[in-house]
């Protein structure tokens, strides 16, 4: 779930121990901890809360002896964070290290097994049965007890190990949970994420699920678990350093707001030729579209967000049916889909787990899949039929703004694409939505220049202990993600409502000053909404209004904020960006870790 770095070569390997976890702090996490091999033993130091704390109690790693290592950063699901379970856990022993992402989902059975020989276990986790379990089969080969060990795990995991007898190794292997190899002169790293070593390589092997690397430090072999070597193709990876600091911003959230121009110019120009829309990763033909009679988006969070505008706008202009499906909730209600259903999944890691399993279940239920994925060679990206990039480059703020709105950019390229295929756009539309699509970017700019009015408005509101978000169709999709992207980052408690439906049960919660963020962006319905906002006016509300400038005569109805006008399908991308903002004030004002919220971890690898 967490991060993963491993060094082994000729320099000291703590110093890039601690700087890799620095870079992969962004996950989120609840201890850290590392193991170097000083020549004669492991030496393991770890500790729950921030890595700070690891840190301080290392000097920044030059206190650690030892060229090879492994690190880790852990977000707990087996024991409570703490001292004693964070990651690398030993062997019995002490000869034998391991640092695990993922879950092993027997471990208790295989402790139990193991208690019965007789060996003590210090910790609460799964994880420590890995450790053990090397220990109890090692015969004088790492490799061989790495693999009599894998024979046993059920679950996910990525893993790192090194022992005291192999100082010139490190195992590394995984299954269903991502790790890199990275390749460098004289020595060799290993990471569950690529930004953990760009500092240090650009030149890469992305392990695919039970291959098993050997880090040495002038070479990495790979091979299967029958221990026959693997030839994999070496990937250089062209992502921009810097892209992963923090560029004198004081929050990488902020930096990741004001980026989204850009990153929407990168995932949509080279899509876009001479006026038309090109999807060339698409594999499906104008006859196999049109078969389908059903489109099925499936995704969680923020994606699941995206996916609720999607259903708005590839009804309206594909004229097909969409459900819009938590990928968690899909697989466990039998869901009528087949060979008739086109299947959409999002997901900015592309490692999301329950996304992942969502989306095999469509698979095998005969269904077509295309994922909308950031990053390159994710499983998802692997696995599904076909794969549309957004290039947002990295993410690093959990709570995530820049993949969103790549996301949604996708959804219009796939809106225009398929629209034309299928006939349902006409040309004329079909230009004008081309051409406001290519100048969006602009007016995103626009949006961002006006942040010093949301900054006050911010400052108005941080003290609630309650918001509403409330607006209609395409505004009440937005709703969703404006609300969501309030409570992760400043723990404020806040409700999305379709603006109809709150007459219907939740106006009761309306009180004297409770805020109420109106959005009365879509054109057909600003008279429902702005009937919706005096409802709520009447019982107290305190109202923000995001409007489009084309409606100067709302000012009044609540403190406003305008947008410049587009058309419907790509309000979206315009009125987000006020929401982010509020959301980035407000948890600000209040001191939040506004980059890692408590509790949340940025890639969700488990179930
Ligand atoms: N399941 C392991 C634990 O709770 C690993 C968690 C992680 O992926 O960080 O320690």
């Amino acid at each position: 779930m967490c991060g993963i770095v491993g060094y082994i070569g000729y320099e000291q390997a703590g110093p890039f121990l601690l700087d890799g976890l620095q870079t992969l702090e962004y996950r989120g996490y609840d201890s850290a901890g590392v193991c170097l091999n000083d020549g004669s033993e492991l030496i393991v130091k770890k500790a729950k809360g921030k890595l700070k704390v690891l840190k301080d109690m290392t000097h920044d790693g030059e206190d650690l002896r030892g060229t090879v290592g492994i690190g880790h950063t852990r977000w707990a699901t087996h024991g409570e964070p703490s001292d004693v379970n964070a990651h690398p856990h030993l062997s019995e022993s002490g000869r034998f290290a391991v640092v695990h992402n993922g879950i092993i989902e027997n471990y208790q059975l295989l402790k139990d097994y193991l208690t019965s020989k007789g060996v003590e276990f210090r910790s609460k986790t799964d994880t420590e049965v890995i450790a053990q379990l090397l220990e109890y089969y090692y015969k004088g080969s790492l490799v061989d007890a790495v693999i009599k060990a894998l024979e046993k795990l059920d679950g996910s995991y990525a893993l790192g190990v090194i022992s005291q007898e192999n100082p010139d190794e490190i195992i590394a292997v995984r299954k269903e949970s991502p790790l890199i190899i990275g390749l460098g002169e004289n020595e060799n790293f290993l990471a569950s994420d690529v930004t953990a070593i760009l500092a240090r390589t650009r030149t890469i092997y992305r392990l695919e699920n039970n291959e098993i690397a050997i880090l040495g430090r002038e070479s990495v072999r790979i091979i299967n678990t029958d221990k026959e070597e693997i030839h994999k193709e070496q990937e250089t990876v062209d992502w921009d350093v810097n892209a992963a600091k923090k560029g004198g911003y004081e929050h990488f959230m902020f930096k990741e707001i004001m980026e989204q121009p850009k990153a929407i110019t990168d995932t949509i120009a080279p899509r876009i030729k001479n006026g038309r829309v090109v999807l060339d990763e698409v594999s499906l033909s104008a006859e196999e579209l049109k078969n389908f009679n059903k489109i099925n988006i499936l995704a969680c969070g923020s994606a699941y967000h995206v996916g609720v505008v999607a259903k708005y706008i590839f009804e309206k202009m594909l004229r097909i049916p969409v459900e819009v499906d938590l990928a968690s909730e899909f697989r466990y209600r039998d869901p009528i889909v087949n060979d008739k259903t086109l299947t959409v999944v999002i997901s900015q890691s592309g490692e999301t787990a329950d996304t992942k399993e969502a989306m095999k279940e469509a698979q095998r239920r005969g269904s077509h899949v295309i994922s909308i994925v950031n990053v390159v060679g994710s499983a998802i990206a692997v696995e599904s039929d076909d794969v549309i990039y957004t290039w947002a480059g990295p993410e690093i703020a959990v709570a995530t703004t820049k993949a969103y709105s790549t996301q949604l950019a996708v959804i219009y390229l796939m809106a225009l694409y398929f629209g034309e295929m299928l006939g349902t756009i006409v040309p004329d539309e079909y230009k004008a939505l081309v051409k406001e699509l290519e100048e969006l970017p602009d007016k995103i700019n626009a949006v961002l220049e006006n942040k010093e009015r949301i900054q006050y408005l911010a400052s108005k509101l941080f003290n609630s202990k309650d918001v509403f978000f409330i607006g209609r169709n395409i505004d009440y999709a937005l709703s969703l993600e404006g609300s969501l992207k309030l409570k992760e980052i400043s723990y404020i408690h806040s409700e999305a409502y379709a603006a109809g439906e709150l007459k219907h049960g939740t106006i009761s919660l309306i009180e004297e000053g409770t805020p109420v963020i109106a959005l009365a962006t879509h054109e057909e319905l600003i008279g429902k909404i702005v009937s919706n906002i005096e409802e709520v006016k009447t019982r107290g509300a305190q109202v923000m209004c995001i409007a489009c400038d084309n409606h100067k005569e709302l000012e009044g109805v609540g403190e406003m904020i305008f947008i410049p006008k587009v058309c419907d399908m790509l309000l979206p991308s315009l009125a987000v960006i006020p929401l982010q903002l509020f959301a980035y004030y407000v948890a600000s004002l209040k001191g939040c870790d506004i980059d890692q919220p408590r509790n949340l971890a940025k890639s969700v690898t488990v179930e």
